[in-house]
């Protein structure tokens, strides 16, 4: 199995196709792991992240648009991070990376930066540069509209856009495909918008390889049968992933007024239930998926309205830009979520620094006398008030067009909280904490601080063992070493599956490497047992780590707000988390082979990561 990669040069304006071999992808495997293997080589140590020696890697994985019925239809994304100066990945649903496969490429590479702004369409095998100047501006819904319209598919064929906020490097600026399904997270849209592409457009017939048809069969029906069976599937389907409101909440860990509680008590309000139960149109799924955990909505209210159909908000949202900010509005979560998909920004890191700003507001008395007037001045009359939505949708509209109080924001939470001199941000590495509060569960908190790309739910997702009891139930109030070698089993496990590529959701209902085994021999014709799974993904974890000590990285840890600041309220009142850092970080390097931090030599000649011991 080879991949066939297109080099966009875009300084050179010029195409060029590569061709990555077995060995690369037997030790990578695609997605996830073979971006992060290429950035490590490719893109230049201390690069700037928005100058032309950024790459952005856009990838599919060995079993992506293989066959229907186990979720392969994502797509990953890696490049150096301009919000944190790391590596930058995210995982993306919808339909992009099986018709690149089909359009007769494994992976795209965007290279250079052109001269103007431009998109790109790939048809079968045939690439070619359109000038973008038209969209540029424009928001995704219409950019993919108009995208349809030039190519003659209204729907056959995927597209990836950015927004205005892309264009302005906005630092967490997202790639939006499909009208919502996003690459949200480390500001990747900010990195497409340097380099002046606007979209990609992919389409093609191209037959997708697989090396054992008959193997490969046994594994899409052991997936499709487990998978289809279990009840987290009708659960996802029923409610999508917003069912998580009232279970996180129940357990004090739903983030709630910038992380200084966590229990919500309008989380009804936002549930996952009540989005069912009044807002949902029908359910909806990637590519050749059987969970459809997307929500397809509408909204009642005039002031809310959304297009019929609009891709609803997933849980993450919800927390983001409703409790977080205490917004009970569902109406409004949904009316936000649809805009910033449009302006193309990452729901987590926008919700996390608009409650930053709203509490610097709260407290601007204690501002001194100098920053109260900055602030007051780039406010310009607008008061970001607890509760209140309006003021929020004018904030996504400055940020992405880096205006007034935007411009601060377009930086991010940790860059807002410093310019003020207030440590109020529940950060790690620099990116903001998704909607789990690790005081409530204390996994998370190693989760966070030692996911590569920073505060991430889904390097590790300590939730399902700590809340869900998936694969076994833990007391997420507990602090022991077992569960720092669960979160670094789960770290590997989880960049084996970024990277074949399917989605992380299958997890839940096939949590073991074994369930993965014919499935990747079959598609790929290799001799691979559920052990070279685990090993290609503690690989890959590894590349990632170098190449975050090769940038400087800043360290495994958390932000003082939820390092040190108890809890108030909920099931973990008076809890922190950082008895259970502190504790469990030891036993996690351990089990890594690592030294505060770093890989040793040893473990690297273990993972045949030789080339990088340079680094350490
Ligand atoms: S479960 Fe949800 S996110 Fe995963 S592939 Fe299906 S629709 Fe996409």
């Amino acid at each position: 199995m080879e991949f066939r990669a297109l080099r966009v040069d875009l300084s050179g304006m010029k195409f060029k196709e590569d061709i990555i071999d077995e060995k690369t992808i037997r030790r990578f495997l695609g997605g996830r792991g073979l971006g992060a293997y290429l950035a490590l080589k490719e893109i230049p140590k201390d690069a700037n992240p928005l100058g032309p020696e950024n790459k952005l890697y856009i990838l599919s994985g060995p079993v992506t648009g293989t066959a229907e019925g186990f979720e392969a239809g994502r797509t990953h994304f890696v490049a150096k991070s301009p919000l944190t100066g790391l590596i930058g990945e995210s995982n993306m649903g919808g339909r992009f990376a099986p018709w690149m496969r089909k359009s007769g490429y494994d992976l795209i590479i965007l290279e250079g930066k052109a001269p103007e702004p431009v998109w790109i369409s790939v048809v079968n095998g045939e690439p070619e540069f359109h000038s973008a100047k038209e969209l540029w501006g424009r928001g995704t819904h219409y950019t993919e509209k108009k995208i349809r319209e030039a190519m003659k598919s209204p729907k056959e064929g995927a597209v990836i856009a950015i927004g205005p906020a892309g264009e302005n490097f906005v630092k967490f600026a997202s790639i939006i495909h499909a009208g919502g399904r996003a690459a949200g997270r480390t500001g990747l849209g900010a990195v497409m918008g340097s380099k002046n592409v606007k979209a990609i457009f992919v389409k093609g017939d191209r037959e997708i390889p697989i090396a054992d048809k008959e193997r490969f069969m046994k594994g899409v029906k052991h997936l499709k049968e487990k998978i289809g069976s279990h009840p987290v599937r009708d659960s996802l389907n029923k409610y999508g992933t917003a069912v998580l409101v009232n279970i996180i909440n129940q357990i004090g860990a739903l983030p709630t007024k910038n992380w200084r509680k966590g229990t919500f008590e309008k989380a009804e309000e936002i549930s996952g239930e009540r989005l069912a139960e009044k807002y949902l149109v029908k359910t909806r799924g990637c590519w050749g998926c059987q969970i459809e955990c997307g929500r397809l909505v509408k909204t009642e209210s005039p002031q809310w309205g959304v297009p019929p159909g609009s891709k609803g908000p997933e849980y993450e949202t919800i927390f983001a830009l409703g409790s977080n900010l205490e917004n009970s509005n569902l109406e409004s979560i949904i009316r936000l979520n649809h805009i910033l998909n449009d302006l193309g920004m990452d729901t987590i890191s926008f919700g996390n620094t608009v409650a930053v700003l709203m509490e610097l507001f709260e407290r601007m008395n204690e501002l001194p006398e100098d920053k109260r007037l900055e602030l007051e001045k780039l406010l310009d009359g607008l008061r970001p008030i607890w509760g209140e939505p309006w003021p929020v949708v004018e904030l996504a509209y400055k940020t992405a067009m880096r205006d007034g109080i935007g411009n601060v924001l377009a930086e991010g939470a940790v860059a807002l909280a410093k310019s003020f001199g207030c440590d109020c941000v529940a950060h790690a590495r620099g990116m903001e904490l998704p909607a789990y509060d690790p005081r409530a569960i204390k996994a998370m908190a190693l989760a966070y601080a030692t996911a590569n790309r920073g505060g991430c739910h889904l390097r590790a997702y300590a939730v399902s063992f700590e809340v869900l009891g998936i694969p076994v139930k833990t007391d997420p109030l507990e602090v022991n070493t077992e569960k720092a070698k669960m979160v670094k089993e789960q770290q590997d496990f989880f960049a084996s599956i970024d990277s074949m590529i399917v989605c992380k959701f299958n997890t839940f209902m096939t949590p073991n490497p074994e369930d993965y085994v014919d499935l990747l021999a079959g598609a790929t014709g290799w001799d691979i047992t559920a052990e070279d799974i685990m090993e290609i993904g503690e690989r890959i974890y590894n590349v990632e780590r170098l190449f975050n000590v090769r940038e400087g990285d800043p360290g495994d840890d958390l932000s003082k707000r939820v390092k040190e600041e108890p809890l108030p309220d909920g099931p973990a009142k008076g809890h922190t988390a950082k008895e259970a850092l502190e504790k469990m970080l030891p036993a996690y390097y351990e089990a890594r082979g690592w030294e505060n931090g770093k890989p040793t030599k040893e473990t690297l000649k273990r993972l045949g990561l030789e080339e990088f011991m340079y680094i350490i």
